[in-house]
């Protein structure tokens, strides 16, 4: 089929992209990926202890079941050994063009054709694909002096592997998802390190443990013995949504306990225990799980520093209070630019409108998928569909499977383009802001999920709702122009248009 794509990042959302496209009969496509390889955020952090945090048989897509985890919760090795093997199996890899960013995308009217500028020359698509994820960007914290520092300094992912953190006397800004993972995996060795917090997570222990050669055997073997363990685990993390969504303080109490339960058991120290309770409700930052970090945090070479960074010198560390720790290396697990994700990637639509500056107050979008005035363009985790309880795999192929249904619909029916009407937009980005404005998220804290100007980037609802309206393209919620003459829509089209559009909506 001569429909040329382009899908932007070869990650779980790229990958799921591809493999859809393909299974709807669309095989004139090009995954453009800025790594050496396949894997995405997989195969970009590769720091000491990474691994998922969402149960591996969840956090793998639906249609490619890998009943050999080795563990319950698998490490980042073994994740990128499966896309690597999705890649294969799916004939993705000649469709994929490593070491090559995609800088910017122009959008064409009159020939209802992109051109995708990348650094390796211009790709003509009929559709884009954004799979290049919100959490790609590294964030470098605006401290004074960063540049001053003389010894090594990097990102948790950008990790130096030929850094040693034996006998070194390490500084670690920032506790997130990435931090509790690799100091319990670096501080043993290190001879001081000193981990520089500014708001404690919420940490829940982690129920993870390596499969047993039973189980791994039953779910290969016994027909419906995989689906059961995914199932499960989809309706156990599916039943935290409601005190998510809905800020529900006497189910976060009573999960508050649980953690502050967790903390008394794994820390001696009050003080300790006292600097690592969080102050805000359980659930409006992303809950963690690690049942290393706590007693990492209690060892006698580590040092929890809570007074706030007040620069940043060519020795050292000096907090507020006036104090310096002289260290080898700083390591930041400062998380990721994601309000702008796409900055990098300059985006003009229909009227030469740059997606960034459409998205400079609001980051409203259509179903989180498509954007009013950007035809064609289709986003996997897009704003308004990041998650707190349940696995973005769930999320991601229910978005490909909407972008490869328009796709197919688009190449089957001679439409030329389909284009998000605004009010449809507009009706689903209030939604989104009302329901998120009553959500834990909300509930105020400092987050990732929140952008600089106040808005939300989670889904404030049940992914199987989410799945619910994403499973089939509402086509009259797009204004379909074919090449020529212009239509105006679906319903103002002449006999033949309507034909393409309906031979669109069958698809
Ligand atoms: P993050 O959760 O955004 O954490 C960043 C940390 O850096 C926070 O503790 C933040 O403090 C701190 N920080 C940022 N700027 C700072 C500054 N100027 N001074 C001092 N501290 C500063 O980032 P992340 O740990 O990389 O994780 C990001 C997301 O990636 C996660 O939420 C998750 O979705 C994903 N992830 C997933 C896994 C997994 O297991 N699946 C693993 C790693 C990451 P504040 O809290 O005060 O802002």
């Amino acid at each position: 089929m001569d429909f040329p794509v382009v899908i932007v990042g070869a990650g779980f959302s790229g990958l799921a992209a591809g493999i859809l496209l393909k299974k709807a009969g669309v095989d004139s496509f090009t995954i453009v990926e800025k790594l050496p390889g396949v894997g995405g955020t997989w195969r970009a952090n590769t720091y000491p202890g990474a691994a998922c945090d969402v149960q591996s048989h969840l956090y793998s897509f639906s249609f490619e079941p890998n009943p050999r985890w080795s563990r319950s919760y698998g490490p980042q090795q073994e994740i990128l050994a499966y896309l690597e093997r999705c890649a294969e199996k799916y004939g993705l890899t000649p469709h994929c063009r490593f070491d090559t960013a995609v800088t910017g995308a122009d959008f064409d009217e009159a020939r209802g054709l992109w051109t995708v500028h990348t650094t390796g020359g211009d790709l003509p698509a009929r559709a884009l694909v954004l799979g290049n994820g919100a959490l790609h960007l590294p964030a470098y914290p605006e401290i004074e002096g960063l540049r001053e520092f003389k010894g090594p300094v990097f990102h948790s992912a950008q990790w130096d592997h030929s850094f040693d953190p034996a006998h070194k006397k390490i500084g670690v800004i920032g506790t997130g998802a990435s931090a509790i993972q690799f100091v319990p995996q670096i501080a043993p060795a290190s001879k001081t390190t000193h981990v520089f917090q500014r708001t404690p997570p919420w940490i829940m222990p982690k129920p993870d443990r390596p499969m047993k050669r039973a189980e791994r055997w039953a779910m290969e073997h016994i027909p419906g013995a995989h689906w059961a363990r995914r199932t499960g685990l989809y309706w156990r993390l599916e039943s935290r949504a409601y005190p998510l969504i809905h800020d529900a303080p006497r189910i976060s109490a009573f999960a508050e306990n649980i953690a502050k339960k967790f903390i008394a058991e794994q820390i001696a120290d009050p003080a300790l225990r006292a600097k690592v309770t969080p102050d805000y409700r359980l659930g409006c930052k992303r809950v963690l799980l690690s049942n290393d970090w706590y007693p990492t945090l209690a060892r006698a070479n580590v040092e929890l520093v809570t007074d706030g960074i007040e620069r940043i010198e060519a020795s050292g560390i000096r907090t507020k209070d006036g104090a310096l720790r002289e260290v080898d290396a700083i390591i930041l697990g400062t998380g990721f630019r994601v309000a702008d994700y796409l900055s990098p990637v300059r985006i003009v639509g229909r009227g030469g409108r740059e997606l960034n500056d459409v998205w400079r107050d609001q980051l409203a979008t259509y179903l989180g998928i498509t954007v009013a005035g950007f035809p064609n363009l289709f986003l996997l985790m897009g704003p308004g569909t990041g998650l707190g309880h349940n696995s973005m795999i769930f999320m991601i192929e229910a978005q490909a499977r909407y972008a490869a249904q328009s796709i197919a619909a688009l190449a089957r029916s001679g439409v030329a383009y389909m284009d998000v009407r605004p009010e449809a937009q507009a009706a689903f980005t209030d939604e989104l802001e009302r329901k998120n404005s009553q959500t834990v998220w909300a509930s105020g804290c400092s987050s990732w999920y929140r952008t600089p100007n106040g808005g939300l980037v989670t889904w404030p609802g049940f992914t199987f709702d989410y799945w619910r309206r994403t499973r089939r393209v509402d086509w009259s919620d797009y204004e379909l122009r074919a090449p020529q003459p212009v239509v105006a829509s679906i319903h103002e089209a002449g006999p033949r248009d309507r034909d393409r559009a309906r031979r669109a909506q069958r698809v």
